[in-house]
């Protein structure tokens, strides 16, 4: 079988083609003759002798060394996510999302330097900047993602990077991704993109301006809540630093797990569209609800952020939060306890669908909530990730939890 060519092809040729190269998928005699390549449980490399340890080969996926630097399965997967990326050189995976995050940061940051973070980052980003960097001599300090202005008047002499992500954590504004990068590069500041929600099928982050652009496979690339990973691809400029950094923090995926990822991969794209037709089909039916003051759903027009949403991406997901119209937390609660098809749980991008609560003014430090033009009491939100049910089982679900928080307000 020749080589899939992923230049060329579309989205859905390359994620069944990508990573499947001849020589990792059979052995010498018959390359290619299994679809998969195989789980390479190894901690051990052999060498055939003195002479090929001593010429132990470069430092790049591709060649056997030492079950740290990973083997056939794990550099499939990283392959793969490459030639998912428009502009990048490499991927680098990690044992979680987080992991990728901090490994990034670690990459691009020196004690006195100062990192300015989206003031809507997923919650473990925001506690890196008052914990683990903090304490390596790292200043944090967050911006308002909608501000343009704001931002570029915060990066100072001392700040090397940004942290984006769009849409944003819980609250899920989407920010113009190519100014706040136009601004960082013109001052020399490193742009690191958490680009988990839309993945490089929804948003291509390297061409909008990110260097490094990250995604916690746990939710999309797995998609079946059942084993956690994070991945950080870049282009030339950061790739090797961002590899050598991970191997001196140790870190390493394990081959079962990259096997995992590699099969989430080949349904991305269906998963991808299906949660995205159904998230938007609830997201119309809850904005016409009276219990509902806002929904925030990239997707849906008049959402914040749908116009850049528009603009910028080719896709979206099956995350979105709404906000209802007053109440209590515990009529909120009273909602969620009240759903039989959703879970209750912190992940999302799964096949299954999940409901949490959404109070984002406890962590939030340089942007409002209520967001501009809500209500003060219109504060209790929750975020929905939409699996592959049926759009109306989900609907008369939903229905129901209101139902049930009408009685609790
Ligand atoms: C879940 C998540 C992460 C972290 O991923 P893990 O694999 O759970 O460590 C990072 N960023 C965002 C936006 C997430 O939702």
């Amino acid at each position: 079988m020749a080589e899939h060519d992923n230049e060329t092809h579309g989205t859905g040729t390359r994620l069944v083609g990508a990573g499947r190269r001849a020589a990792w998928t059979g052995t010498a005699d018959h390359p290619g003759a299994v679809v998969n390549p195989p789980v390479y449980r190894a901690s051990t490399h052999l060498y055939p002798d003195m002479a090929a340890l001593r010429s132990a080969p470069a430092n790049v996926d591709g060649n056997f060394y030492y079950g740290r630097r990973g083997a056939p399965t794990q550099w499939a997967l990283a392959e793969a996510l490459t030639a998912l990326e428009p502009g990048a050189e490499g991927t680098v995976l990690y044992p979680s999302g987080v992991a990728a995050i901090m490994g990034a940061l670690l990459t691009v940051l020196r004690p006195g330097d100062v990192l300015l973070m989206t003031d809507n980052a997923y919650e473990p980003s925001r506690a890196m900047g008052r914990g683990l960097l903090k304490d390596f001599g790292v200043e944090t300090r967050w911006f308002d993602p909608l501000d343009v202005a704001g931002f570029e008047a915060a990066i100072c002499a001392r700040t090397k990077a940004v942290l984006l992500e769009a849409p944003g954590s819980l609250t899920m504004e989407v920010c113009d991704v190519p100014a706040l990068a136009a601004a960082a590069k013109a001052r020399g500041v490193t742009v690191v993109m958490d680009n988990t929600w839309a993945s490089p099928l929804g948003f291509p982050a390297l061409e909008r301006g990110a260097d490094i652009a990250i995604m916690s496979l746990t939710k999309h690339v797995g998609g079946h809540s059942d084993a956690m990973m994070g991945s950080a691809s870049a282009g030339p400029k950061w790739q090797r630093k961002l590899r050598l950094r991970a191997q001196g923090l140790g870190n390493v995926v394990s081959p079962d797990d990259a096997s995992l990822m590699l099969r989430g991969l080949r349904t991305m794209a269906l998963r991808l569209a299906q949660e995205t037709a159904s998230a938007l089909a609830l997201a119309q039916w809850l904005e016409a609800r009276p219990e509902v003051a806002r929904v925030l759903c990239p997707m849906l027009p008049g959402s914040p952020g749908h116009d850049l949403w528009a603009r910028d991406f080719h896709g979206g997901c099956g995350l979105f939060s709404f906000v209802l119209k007053g109440g209590t937390s515990a009529a909120r609660d009273a909602l969620i306890d009240a759903l039989s098809l959703f879970g209750i749980g912190y992940s999302w991008g799964g096949f299954e669908s999940l409901a949490t609560p959404v109070d984002p003014a406890a962590i939030r430090t340089a942007s409002a909530w209520p967001l501009p033009g809500m209500d003060a009491a219109d504060r209790f939100g929750v975020r929905l990730s939409i699996g592959l049910e049926d759009t109306a089982d989900l609907i008369a679900d939903l229905e129901r939890g209101l139902a049930a928080w009408g009685a609790a307000a």
